[in-house]
This record gives C-alpha cells, structure tokens and sequence, in this order.
C-alpha cells in the first residue's frame, strides 16, 4: 500500500496564538509520526497553493477579498472564535491547495491514499464566510475541483469530526453528484446537521446526518458506520471517498462529550478503507479537521495511517474512556434514519 501525506511548515504560520486550533497540533502529529518511525512507510506530498479559480468553486468573491484584506492588516478576529494572523491567507491558500494535491496525487494513481495535514481546517467555511476556527473549505473546494478535472460523477464525503460540517453539507445541498454524511455531537456547535436536513430538490437524500447524543463511544459509532454509512455509501457507490477527519470525538478532547478512543478511530477508518477498496479501487483522501487534545490527535492520525497501510497492530496509549458517560441509546435514532433515506 502507498499512502501519502501532505505536509509543509508554511501551515504553522497560521499563528492563533493561544486559541485550541494552533500550529502545536500539526507540530504534535509530525514529531509523533517521526519518533515511530511511520512517517518513512509515507510518500511526502508536496502541497500547492490553490488558484484564485480554485476557491471560487466555493467561495465569494468579497469572502476570498476578506481573507485577504485581515491578512494584509496584519490579521484579526472573523468571528467570536476564528481568528488569523498575517500569513494565514497563505497557509489557507495551501491548505486547499495540499487537499487538492492529495486527490491529485491518488487520482493519477502515485499513491493508493493520502491524508492532508493541512490547517486552517474547513468544514465550517461556507460561501461567504469564515467560521469555527475555518478560513476556507478545504475539502469541498475538491469536491468540486476532482470531477470536473478528472470526469467523476459521484464522490462521497465521510465527516466523522465531532462538528456538524455545516460549510460542506451548504456548498452541496444542491448537488446530486455529492453524498454528504456527517457523524456529530447534537444539540451542539454550530447547531445544524439535524436528520431532516437531507439536500434539495434533484439532490434529495444526498445529505445524510447523523446526530448522536453526548456520550456516544467506539460501540455507538461503529453502530452507525455499520447500519447507516455502509449501505449508503454502497448505495451512491462513489467514484472517490474524501474523509473530514476530525479527532475531537476523542473521550480525551477538551471541546466536546463524546467517547471514542483511538482504537475507535481505528476501526471507522477501516470500514472506510474496505468501502473504498470495494467502490472505488481504494482511493480515498482524508484531510484534517479538528482534534485539540494533542496526545490522542497524535496517536489517532498515527492510527489512521496504520490502517490504510494495511498494518494490523494499533497502538492505543489512551485506552478507553475513563469518562464513565453514560453511553445512549441509539436505536431507535438509527432506525429513524434508516427510513428517512430508505436503507431498510
Ligand atoms: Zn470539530
């Protein structure tokens, strides 16, 4: 298996400062990945950055023009909670540009998968503006960018981050040719992603969420993956799988209630990886989204690349949740969304 990541230093010049989202999660990845040695079983892909076309797929001009001005003013806050400092137009400009490497990379066949780790993360962004810690949509730029430039009809995007993907799921409310499933703590930030928001018009049931309850672990997850993403996944059968993978749904994260473990990581990129290998000869891109506690980010990016390596043994060094939640009960949410989109 080749797998490839996205790397470069110019995406530590987002500097937040003390803000959670920071260069220091990149910087905990890159020297986890370097003191077990993984990172020589990976092929560097050297990212770019995206054209000004680029991100018009997604974004509006006086969104783009925005970006670019707080840069030039030497940064600032967009919103209660996204904030950028003067080079971060530029680590935006190839945190986009190093996803669309990535796909390019499995696209023409270099590389069987590839992660982006890339920040500023995305999946918040939508077309006209910056939010939750997001500058621009990194993975929906490709998933407009891939099907024209290489005549895919269908992509599916897996978002297991913790967040709604509100930015992503807008951008292809419309669009029949993009599957949009999202996994996410509810009610929580930014309080879309409920069960009835399924797309729009020839692009109904193209949008699928999956709201899950504060507490919900490595069993209730894979629940889902396996009742709901699977047979939808098989359903729409992509051409290309992209994945937001976000780690704050670690038991460990500071932003958020629910408790997976790094094993749990483990095993939904796995699911993912078979539907891949089974729809779409295995290509598959992951791209960084959220993950604050620094230890179980590490540990979970580690995981997932030891996965789509094929390499069987994963390291856990957190173990399971010591949170003691109360897992829910998700049943009958299951069998609810099963009927909303027909999986029965
Ligand atoms: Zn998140």
């Amino acid at each position: 298996m080749k797998v490839g990541y996205v790397y470069d230093p110019i995406y530590l010049k987002h500097d937040t400062g003390q803000h959670v989202e920071n260069a220091g999660r990149l910087e905990a990845i890159i020297s986890h990945l370097e003191q077990t040695q993984l990172i020589h079983q990976l092929m560097l892909i050297q990212p770019r950055a995206a054209s000004l076309e680029e991100l018009s797929l997604v974004h509006s001009e006086q969104h783009i023009s925005r970006i670019q001005e707080v840069a030039r003013e030497r940064g600032g806050w967009l919103d209660a909670d996204t904030v950028m400092s003067s080079e971060s137009y530029q680590a935006a400009l190839y945190a986009a540009g190093g996803v669309i490497r990535a796909s390019e990379a499995v696209m023409q066949g270099e590389v069987d998968s590839a992660f982006a780790l890339v920040r500023p993360p995305g999946h918040h962004a939508t077309a006209t503006r910056a939010m939750g810690f997001c500058l621009f949509n990194n993975i929906a730029i490709v998933a407009k960018y891939v099907p024209a430039k290489y005549n895919l009809e269908r992509i599916a995007i897996i978002d297991f981050d913790v967040h709604h993907g509100n930015g992503t799921q807008e951008s292809f409310y419309d669009n029949p040719q993009v599957l949009y499933i999202s996994t996410h703590e509810s009610p929580f930030y930014p309080g879309t992603g409920y069960i009835e928001e399924t797309g729009r018009g020839e692009a109904k049931g193209t949008t699928l969420n999956i709201p899950l309850p504060a507490g919900c672990g490595d069993n209730e997850y894979l629940s889902a993956f396996k009742q709901i993403i699977v047979p939808a996944v098989r359903r729409f059968n992509p051409q290309l799988i992209l994945v937001s993978a976000g780690y704050d749904t670690h038991w460990a994260d500071g932003l958020a209630m629910m408790q997976v473990s790094v094993t749990g990581f483990a095993q939904m990129v796995k699911i993912i990886k078979v539907l891949a290998d089974e729809l779409c000869s295995g290509r598959l891109v992951f791209t960084l989204e959220g993950g604050y506690n620094l230890t179980a980010l590490a540990a979970s990016v580690k995981a997932t690349f030891d996965v789509l390596l094929g390499n069987t043994s994963i390291e856990d060094p957190l173990g399971k949740s010591p949170r003691g939640l109360t897992a829910p009960s998700i049943a009958s949410l299951i069998k609810k969304i099963k009927e909303i989109h027909n999986l029965l």
